[in-house]
C-alpha cells in the first residue's frame, strides 16, 4: 500500500577491502568503515557481515519474483495460499523455525463494479474499462480482479458529478468559497498529495452521495513520460486500486481493534461491522483516465482554479454537472482467512528481544514492485541469515521475520500479529520495514529520529550497484535534489506536496518520518516500537495495476536485479547488526532535537489560531531540552568501552516507549505523542499529533491538554535516559 514514496567490512585487523560484486567495473571503489556504533570489539560482527553481504544473489532474487508474480495474489486467495507456502519453505530451508499464522478478518471483493455515463445525452461511457496495453502478457489472466476501493461500501448512485481536484480539505471548502455544493453529488477527484482513505473521508464529511478516483495523466500518466509499454508511466486504462479504510482511525480487521483476529477468536469479542469506526460510509470506486476523460470533459460550471488543472486535453470545470454518471457497486463482505509467515532466529543471549522485520506479500493484482520486489530482496537476506546459520553464528538478539498479509486491504496481517503479540513487543527492539523495495535506483528511508544515523551507517556498509556505498549514491542523489529545489519553483505546478517539517537539525542525508501506508503502523504507532522503513525509488506509473508485473519490472525497475540484491544487504544489514548489537545503537540526542523543531514550528501556528489565549509552549521546549541534554549524555555511556551495558540497554529500549499515551483525541488506538498518519493526509506524518491536530481545529482545550499530555511525554523519556550510569 506504500507511497513510493533507509561498519566495518573486512576484517578488522587485516583491513582487507571487501570485495563484493557490483555492477560497473568502473566505479567508484567501495570502502566500509571499520568501526560500527553499538559494538566494543567489531571484529566478529564484521566477520559475520562480511559473510552476511556475499550471499544475496541477483539471479535468486529473479526467480523469487518471478515465482511470487506468476499469478495475481489478492489476500485470503488460493494463489495467495501459495505464495506463504514458498516464503515457508525458503525461511525452513535457510533453517529459522517458521509457520503460518492464520487469521479472520472483515474485507471484501468487488461483486459487480458499474460507473456509467447517463447525460448529457450522445456522451458514453460504460466502465470500469479493462486494463489493456498493446503486448503486455499478464493482462488476460480472469483472476485479475476489477477496479475498486477496498473498504467501500455497495450502493447505487445516480447524480450530477463535481470535481473537487485531489479531494483534500481545503480542496473542498474551496469549492464551498465558490459556492458549489456538493451534498449528495458525485465528487470526482484525482489520486495523488494524500492517502485515497481520506478523500472518501472528507468527501463524506461534506455529504457527497458518492466518489470516483481516478489517476490523472499529470500526476503518474503521459504529462509525465512515455507510458507503458513504452514507458514506465501509466497508460489510459491502468487503474489503481487501492484501500480507502480510515486508516488514521486504526488499521487492522475493522471488527477488532486493539485485539488479535485469532481464527478461534468468539463473535462475542467483534464489534459489528456496522459499528466499525474506520469504514467509509459512502460507495467509492477508481477509474482509469479513458474512463474519466467523458465525465471530466462534460464537466460544466465555473473554470476550476488554475492549479486544479491536470493533463488531461482541455480546460477542467468543477461542475456540477450536465455530465450526471450512475454508480453501482456491489461488494461481496465476508470474513477471509489471511496468512501471515513467521521465521525465527533466537538469539543466543537475549531471546525474548525481538528485532523485527517485515514485507507484505499480498498483492492487488501481480505485485511485482508493490511488494513482491521487497519480498525477492527479504528472501535473499533470509539466504545470507541461512548461510550464516550454517557457519555457527547466532544473533545475540531474536530476529522475526515476517511475511504480512493484506497489508493492501488496511495494513490487516501486520496489525493483527501485533496486537496478539504486544506483551513479547514489549520488550522488542526495533522494527524494520520494507514494502515497495525496488521501483528504481534510488535509495530512501524513513524512521524515528533515534535511528536515522543508524540507518545511514548501515547504508555505509553496503554497496551501491552505481559505486561506492549506498550512502554515498543517496547522499550524492539527495543533494542533486537540494540543488534543483533551489531553483525557482515552476510555474503551475500541481501544488506542491504536503511538506515535511522542516528538520534543519539534520547536517547529513535526509530521513523521512514515518505516518501511515505500510506496516510499520502498529509496531511504532500502537506500541512505541522504534521503528524504520527502506525503499528504493524511480520512475513508476503502474502502481497497483495489473501493469505492476513482472514483464513492467524486468523492463523499468531493476533488468539485472543489483538493486534487490542491494536491497536485500540493506535490509539484512539492518537487523542482524541491530540483534547482535552489544549496546543498543539509538540516538536520543537527535530525538530531542527533532521534537524541538516541532513545537519551534507549531508555536507560531497556535499562536495564529488562538492569539492571546495561546498557552505558552516554554515547558515543552524545556523538555525537549532536557531529552536533547539526556541524550548526547547517554551518547557518551554509549561509546564507552566497558561495563555491562545490560541496565543501559533497557533504558535505551524503554526510551521509545515513554512517548506512549492514553491514545490521541477520538482515536484511542493511535497512543504515540510524537508520530501519528495525519487525519487529514493518511499517509504523511503528522509530528506532535495532538497538538498540531488540535491547532488545526482551532480547539484551545485541547490544544492545552495534548500539549501537558507531550510535555509529561518528553519529560518522562528524558528522566528514563537520565537514570543511565556507568557501570
Ligand atoms: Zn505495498
Amino acid at each position: 500500500m506504500i507511497r513510493f514514496f533507509v561498519a566495518v567490512l573486512g576484517c578488522a585487523l587485516c583491513c582487507s577491502p571487501l570485495v563484493l560484486s557490483q555492477q560497473k567495473s568502473q566505479a567508484e571503489p567501495f570502502t566500509p568503515p571499520t568501526k560500527i556504533f553499538g559494538f566494543r570489539d567489531p571484529g566478529p560482527e564484521l566477520k559475520a557481515e562480511k559473510t552476511f553481504l556475499s550471499v544475496p544473489d541477483p539471479q535468486l532474487a529473479k526467480e523469487h519474483l518471478q515465482f511470487l508474480t506468476s499469478a495475481p495474489h489478492v489476500a485470503g486467495s488460493p494463489e495467495d495460499l501459495k505464495t506463504a507456502q514458498y516464503v515457508l519453505d525458503k525461511y525452513k530451508a535457510a533453517g529459522l523455525d517458521a509457520y503460518i499464522q492464520q487469521y479472520k478478518v472483515w474485507m471484501n471483493l468487488p461483486l459487480d463494479i458499474k460507473v456509467e455515463v447517463v447525460a448529457p445525452e450522445g456522451v458514453t461511457m460504460i466502465g470500469p474499462s479493462p486494463e489493456r496495453v498493446s503486448g503486455d502478457p499478464y493482462q488476460d489472466d480472469p483472476r485479475i480482479l476489477p477496479a475498486f476501493n477496498e473498504f467501500s461500501p455497495s450502493g447505487d448512485v445516480t447524480a450530477d458529478v463535481v470535481y473537487a481536484n485531489y479531494g483534500r480539505l481545503e480542496d473542498f471548502k474551496k469549492l464551498q468559497e465558490m459556492g458549489v455544493d456538493v451534498k449528495d453529488k458525485i465528487v470526482i477527484v484525482r489520486y495523488g498529495e494524500n492517502f485515497r482513505g481520506v478523500k472518501a473521508y472528507v468527501a463524506q464529511q461534506f455529504g457527497a452521495a458518492g466518489v470516483i478516483i481516478y489517476s490523472d495523466p499529470w500526476d503518474d500518466g503521459y504529462f509525465k513520460g512515455d507510458k507503458y509499454p513504452k514507458g514506465p508511466w501509466r497508460p489510459d486504462t491502468a487503474v489503481q486500486r487501492g484501500s480507502i479504510q480510515y486508516l488514521f482511525r486504526y488499521p487492522g480487521d475493522p471488527t477488532t481493534p486493539g485485539i488479535a483476529s485469532v481464527p478461534d477468536l468468539p463473535d462475542s469479542k467483534r464489534i459489528a461491522p456496522e459499528s466499525a469506526t474506520d469504514m467509509p460510509k459512502i460507495p467509492t470506486t477508481p477509474l482509469s483516465y479513458a474512463d474519466a476523460t467523458p465525465i471530466m470533459a462534460n464537466l460544466g460550471g465555473p473554470e476550476t482554479p488554475r492549479e486544479w488543472q491536470g493533463a488531461l486535453p482541455f480546460t477542467y470545470h468543477v461542475g456540477p454537472g450536465p455530465v450526471k454518471v450512475h454508480m453501482a457497486l456491489k461488494q461481496n463482505y465476508q470474513f477471509v482467512t489471511i496468512f501471515d509467515v513467521i521465521g525465527m532466529v533466537r538469539g543466543s543471549r537475549l531471546p525474548d528481544e525481538w528485532v523485527i522485520t517485515g514485507n507484505h506479500r499480498d498483492a492487488w493484482v501481480y505485485g511485482a514492485v508493490d511488494p513482491n520486489s521487497g519480498t525477492a530482496a527479504q528472501l535473499e537476506a533470509v539466504h545470507g541469515v541461512g548461510q550464516l546459520l550454517k557457519t555457527g553464528w547466532r544473533p545475540k538478539r531474536t530476529i522475526v521475520f515476517a511475511s504480512w498479509d493484506a497489508e493492501e486491504e488496511g495494513l490487516i496481517g501486520s496489525t493483527e500479529f501485533a496486537e496478539q503479540h504486544a506483551k513479547e513487543l514489549s520488550r522488542a527492539v526495533a522494527y524494520f520495514n520494507m514494502d515497495v523495495a525496488v521501483a528504481g535506483p534510488d535509495f530512501g528511508a524513513s524512521s524515528v529520529p533515534s535511528l536515522k544515523q543508524y540507518l545511514r551507517d548501515v547504508a555505509k556498509s553496503v554497496p551501491s550497484p552505481k559505486g561506492g556505498s549506498v550512502y554515498d549514491q543517496w547522499k550524492a542523489a539527495a543533494e542533486k535534489e537540494e540543488q534543483e529545489r533551489a531553483k525557482p519553483p515552476e510555474p503551475e505546478s500541481s501544488g506542491a506536496p504536503a511538506a515535511e517539517p522542516a528538520a534543519p537539525v539534520q547536517h547529513d542525508v535526509h530521513v523521512g518520518n514515518l505516518g501511515s501506508g505500510s506496516d510499520y503502523t502498529a509496531f511504532l504507532q500502537h506500541l512505541g516500537v522504534p521503528s524504520a522503513d527502506i525503499g528504493s525509488r524511480g520512475p513508476y506509473g503502474v502502481y497497483h495495476s495489473a501493469f505492476d508485473n513482472f514483464a513492467w519490472f524486468t523492463k523499468f525497475a531493476d533488468p539485472t536485479f543489483v538493486y534487490e540484491q542491494e536491497m536485500a544487504r540493506v535490509y539484512g544489514l539492518e537487523a542482524m547488526r541491530m540483534a547482535s548489537a552489544d549496546v543498543l545503537p539509538f540516538n536520543y540526542q537527535d530525538y530531542g532535537k527533532e521534537i524541538g523543531e516541532y513545537l519551534k514550528a507549531a508555536e507560531p501556528k497556535a499562536k495564529k489560531a488562538f492569539g492571546e489565549q495561546t498557552p505558552s509552549f516554554g515547558e515543552a521546549s524545556k523538555a525537549a531540552a532536557r531529552l536533547e541534554k539526556a541524550g548526547a549524555g547517554v551518547l557518551q555511556l554509549q561509546n564507552a568501552t566497558l561495563g555491562d551495558p545490560g541496565g543501559l540497554n533497557l533504558i535505551l529500549r524503554n526510551t521509545e516507549r515513554a512517548f506512549l499515551i492514553d491514545g490521541l483525541p477520538d482515536r484511542p488506538w493511535f497512543k504515540h505523542a510524537i508520530y501519528a498518519p495525519g487525519e487529514y493526509t493518511g499517509y504523511a506524518a503528522v509530528v506532535i499529533p495532538g497538538v498540531n491536530e488540535a491547532i488545526d481545529k482551532k480547539d484551545l482545550t485541547t490544544m492545552q491538554q495534548q500539549l501537558q499530555l507531550l510535555t509529561d511525554a518528553i519529560n518522562r523519556a528524558a528522566e528514563l535516559l537520565e537514570r543511565a550510569k556507568k557501570d
